[in-house]
C-alpha cells in the first residue's frame, strides 16, 4: 500500500473495495465531501473529510513533468 495514495474506501453496504469517487463538494464548513460508488453492487453513498492541511510551496517536490509531488520533511 502506498501511503501516498489515495485512502481506499470500502463500501458500506457490501465491503468491496472496488469503490470511486463520482464526485466532491465542500461544504460551508470547508469539508470536504465525496459522492462515491461501489462498482460492485451499485450501492451510493457520501462520506466526509475536515479541510486538509495548507502546505507551504517549499514542502513540495516536482517529479519531472508529472502531476506527482513528494512532502519534503523539513
Ligand atoms: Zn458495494
Amino acid at each position: 500500500m502506498s501511503r501516498s495514495g489515495a485512502i481506499q474506501i470500502r463500501c458500506p453496504q457490501c465491503g468491496g473495495r472496488d469503490t470511486h469517487v463520482v464526485c466532491t463538494f465542500h461544504t460551508e464548513a470547508e469539508q470536504l465531501v465525496r459522492r462515491r460508488h461501489c462498482q460492485f453492487c451499485d450501492h451510493r453513498w457520501y462520506t466526509v473529510q475536515s479541510a486538509e492541511q495548507p502546505l507551504s510551496q517549499y514542502s513540495i517536490k516536482w517529479k519531472g513533468k508529472s502531476r506527482i509531488v513528494s512532502l519534503i520533511d523539513h
